[in-house]
């Protein structure tokens, strides 16, 4: 293995890059079954930065017979709602007292600069686990009037759907960690996470921090691994009652095939190509300031990155020259530099993969604004960039790249249902945003986009209380709000005659 060079800049994570990285088993950190491990780059400089357990199939079998156990021995169900209302805000709590370790550690393995992971992920994340923590005690049926002869009495309990495999992605590590582990322990499930290849650092230190807030053994496990092996292990496994996977569409349709064998329930939230519409009357300073963020943050590795931006004819030059100038001014370096504000992209693959559509988008006649190259020889940086004249049947128009890239294209038409048509033609329905000065507009133009999300005036504005989920094949069921509870519970109907 290389030798680890850290960051002379970290300040707070040293301790854990020091110790030996654990995954959470049954309440114990324990390394992989085989002692394998893998490693874990630095993307702004491509240097190891840390070691992790390889965990496979047998992991995942130890890991779901943990689970399994906890479940049925109701270490879990049997706290009361409140207490485990309480414990979610202690893991809420101990988030917020490791604030900079857990954001250093974010930026060096994701590479996102520090200050986002510190206002950004991190809070999210505490804001997460005290949301789903206040519905611990929550969670309701209803009673129900039948219309039979005779006297019954009829009433809904929501249960706990069980064991629930979570696969997550790279993007935002910890707060994807804390959507998925957060409703489903309110809801009384227990539960295997298998984080991303790319960035288990921080899930890894939420395993501690579950621990240390006191969670049963066996409850939350935390799993570190590959998705070929670890993660498909996990979407197959018999004793998994549910699956919720965050990704690619092209891994959630694997996990749809692989949750068939037992038909374990399955929750998906993957894809996008979310367009951004820019309308004529639309306040320009703040349509073209937003659209530029829509994109570019989080250096659009976001499923639901603006990434088709829809100008009207009038003002597209206009739009074009303004998120060009933002582009060409975004400060791109190393996350842990705080003059940065675009970081690397998080691997070598995904570095490939944005610098490859852009040579494609050049090659079918796209004219590159700005951006378009590498930045600096090392590390995996890409400038921002923004396509002109880009159309319909460009691959890059309809693939989902997911990097700092947006296609823009003007549409001359002011009939509101022939720019949806264009905004809605896509396999995608992630989400959307529009941008206007009417409300009216706005809300017309709401109601015939095919998207789980559609912001006005504004673009990647997330909170704990909103379900959030794709149309089409962006996937199924919406994680947050009180939505994410139908991944999470089972309805029973229980009727008695009385
Ligand atoms: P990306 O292409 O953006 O890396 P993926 O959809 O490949 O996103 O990965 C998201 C998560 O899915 C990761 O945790 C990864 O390990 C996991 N994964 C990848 N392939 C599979 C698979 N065949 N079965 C289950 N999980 C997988």
């Amino acid at each position: 293995m290389d030798t680890i060079a850290l960051d002379p800049r970290l300040r707070h994570a040293n301790g854990f890059l020091g110790r030996t990285p654990r995954m959470l088993i049954d309440g114990k950190m324990v390394a992989a079954v085989s002692g394998k491990t893998f490693t874990v780059y630095n993307p702004a400089t491509g240097g190891v930065i840390a070691s992790v357990p390889e965990g496979d199939a047998a992991d995942v079998d130890l890991a779901v017979a943990a689970a399994r156990r906890a479940f049925e021995e109701r270490r879990w169900g049997r706290i009361t709602p409140s207490e485990r209302g309480r414990i979610l805000w202690r893991i809420a709590d101990l988030i917020e007292r490791d604030l900079e370790e857990l954001a250093e550690l974010e930026s060096i393995d994701n590479g996102k600069p520090y200050a986002v992971a510190r206002v950004a992920d991190l809070p999210l994340a505490v804001d997460m686990f005290r949301y789903m923590g206040g519905w611990a005690t929550k969670i309701t049926g209803s009673t129900l009037p039948l219309s039979l002869p005779g006297e019954y009495l009829s009433y809904t309990v929501r249960e706990p759907v069980g064991v629930v495999g979570q696969i997550i992605p790279w993007n935002f590590p910890l707060l994807m960690a804390a959507w998925k582990i957060a409703p489903a322990l309110a809801a009384g499930c227990t539960i295997v996470l298998k984080a991303a290849e790319q960035t288990p650092l921080t899930a890894l230190r939420l395993a501690e921090i579950v621990q240390e807030a006191g969670v049963p053994p066996g409850v939350v496990n935390i799993l570190t691994g590959f998705g070929e092996t670890a993660g498909a292990a996990l979407a197959a496994h018999p004793d998994v009652d549910k699956v919720a996977f965050t990704g690619s569409t092209e891994v959630g349709k694997l996990i749809v095939q692989a949750a068939a064998g037992n038909l374990k329930k399955v929750s998906l939230e993957l894809g996008g190509k979310s367009p951004a519409i820019i309308l004529p009357d639309a306040d320009l300073d703040i349509a073209i300031s937003g659209a530029a963020n829509a994109i570019f943050f989080n250096h659009g590795q976001c499923c639901c990155a603006g990434s088709r931006l829809f100008a009207h004819k009038s003002v597209y030059d206009k739009v074009v020259a303004g998120i060009a100038d933002i582009a060409g001014k975004i400060k791109v370096g190393p996350g842990l530099d705080p003059a940065t504000e675009m970081g690397p992209l998080v691997s070598d693959d995904q570095f490939n993969r944005v610098t490859g559509y852009i040579e494609e988008g050049r090659q079918s006649g796209a004219k590159v604004a700005v951006g378009g190259s590498r930045v600096g020889n090392l590390g995996y940086f890409v400038a921002p960039t923004v396509l002109e004249n880009t159309t319909s049947g460009m691959k890059v128009v309809r693939e989902e790249i997911f990097g700092p890239v947006v296609c823009t294209q003007p549409f001359g038409d002011d009939d509101l249902d022939a720019i949806a048509k264009q905004a809605n033609d896509t396999i995608y329905g992630l989400a959307a945003s529009v941008w206007t000065r009417n409300g009216g507009t706005a809300h017309k133009l709401a109601s015939r986009i095919r998207s789980g999300t559609v912001w006005i005036n504004c673009h990647n504005v997330f909170d704990a209380s909103l379900p959030f989920g794709g149309y089409k094949q962006s996937g199924w069921g919406r994680e947050m709000g009180e939505e994410v509870f139908h991944n999470y519970t089972e309805v029973k109907a229980v009727t008695a005659a009385l």
